[in-house]
């Protein structure tokens, strides 16, 4: 059945929109962190921060079901759904963040985020990290050298490399800097290099908590010291919080917050309606100013009435359950559950991660941290088969990205951290 499914798709869609696992999972239902396939079977969604607040969330299904009976339109009426949000959204940022603009997905917010900082400092080189993701439109896919989206890298753009502790920390330390002096130097060799061909100095991007990079939560107060050279050179700093935003980490609300700094734009993304495609960019007002008083811009879908029926459901109920606490309690719980199979295995490198966003690094060797990626594609098998469901990230593919829905519970810790170990166990037997 799966097969036929699979042959079905090949026909009708367009090759490019790949599918995880050799044998594809075909889903028929979700609930909180779990989801069911066409057989019954139920599966541990460990990767899924999209339904973040746990899939069919009955207070978003209950506000989108409620606004569509009443009104969805286009954006270019007066409805008050969006102010209500606004300013709700905003008094969870610092109050320098004070004007929001809503599209529909990642990619679009990222991508007026570039256009917002070519349009601050007149320049447009754009600094992002050498594993980023940040999005499809032509602009987005120019930064995003990860999940080889086939697009060459923008001849205007320079690419740094993530701050990784576990790589670095020995050798960073090696001129005597610290991991935040070793990234704003890469940064000011990137802006030199830059000017060196013509090219004005935009801003920086990056993700807050770095995904595709490896999952890197960023050494603490890394970004301060490169912040001032950014802001000196006349850019702007893009937070790309798509992954780590809405209390994830479970530290901060938003993950610029761990690392210092007050960006110029955020841009959100993922679990921000909890799987009603919604997107936002908020930014500091004279920032933003310097598009958006001269050039118009225009979404169909952004900001309707349902997206922030969606969102401000998403807002509430975070509050309502506490769900950044949870995520900080139970992430720790689990990351130290996680840390403990070092002790069992070998090809345990590296856990790391901040609340429910964690990195499970595998290598060959301890020492010299050379990676698996092998073990990690097999044991992403593997795991499928004992019903838990994740990817894999970073330069080498080598480090399991495990980011379930914030619904996740302590009972769940043992069926995680239980199919990996006897994963594992399975692999080198
Ligand atoms: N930024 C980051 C960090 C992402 O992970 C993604 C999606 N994987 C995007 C941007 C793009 O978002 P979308 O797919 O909604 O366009």
């Amino acid at each position: 059945d799966t097969r036929r499914l699979t042959e079905r798709r090949d026909t009708v869609l367009g090759a490019s929109y790949r599918l995880f696992y050799r044998n594809p999972v075909h889903l028929v239902r979700g609930e909180g962190q779990y989801l069911w396939d066409a057989s019954g079977r139920k599966y541990l969604d460990a990767y899924n921060n999209v339904a973040s607040l746990g899939h069919c969330h009955p207070a978003v299904t209950a506000a989108v079901t409620a606004q569509m009976q009443q009104l969805n339109t286009h954006t270019r009426y007066l409805h008050e759904n969006i102010l209500n949000y606004t300013d709700d959204l905003l008094s969870t940022m610092p109050a320098e963040l004070n004007k929001a603009m809503y599209m529909c997905t990642g990619s679009e917010a990222n991508d007026l985020a570039i256009r917002v900082a070519k349009a601050y400092s007149g320049g447009e080189g754009i600094i992002a990290t050498t594993e980023a993701y940040h999005g499809t439109s032509e602009l987005t896919s120019g930064i995003s050298p990860a999940l080889g989206t086939g697009q060459p890298l923008a001849p205007t753009a320079r690419l740094v490399e993530a701050p990784d502790a576990y790589r670095l920390g020995s050798t960073a330390g090696a001129d005597g800097s610290e991991l935040g002096t070793w990234f704003a130097n890469r940064i000011r060799a990137a802006i030199a290099d830059m000017e060196a061909h013509g090219i004005r100095f935009a801003g920086f991007i990056a993700d807050s908590i770095f995904s595709s990079d490896g999952v890197l939560p960023g050494p603490a107060g890394y970004l301060r010291e490169a912040a001032e050279v950014i802001h000196r050179a006349g850019g702007i700093i893009i937070a790309d919080e798509v992954q780590p935003g809405f209390g994830r980490t479970g530290d901060a609300f938003w993950g610029f917050q761990r690392h210092g700094i007050v960006p110029d734009v955020v841009t959100l993304g993922k679990p921000m309606g909890n799987g009603i495609p919604v997107s936002g960019l908020v930014a500091k007002a004279d920032v933003l100013a310097a598009f958006s008083d001269t050039i118009p811009y225009f979404n169909t879908f952004g900001g309707n009435p349902v997206s922030m029926a969606a969102a401000q459901a998403v807002l509430s109920t975070i509050r309502a359950e506490g769900l950044q606490e949870h995520s900080r309690v139970v992430g720790g719980s689990l990351l130290d559950a996680l840390r403990g199979l070092g002790d069992t295995h070998e090809s345990v490198g590296d856990v790391r991660g901040a609340g429910l966003f964690i990195g499970f690094e595998l290598v060959k060797d301890r020492t010299t941290r050379e990676p698996h990626r092998e073990l990690a594609l097999a044991v992403l098998e593997q795991l499928r088969e004992r019903g838990v469901l994740t990817s894999v990230a970073g330069p080498h593919g080598n480090v399991l990205k495990l980011r379930p829905p914030l619904a996740f519970q302590p009972g769940d810790i043992d069926w995680l951290v239980g199919a990996l170990d006897d994963s594992l166990t399975a692999l080198y037997a």
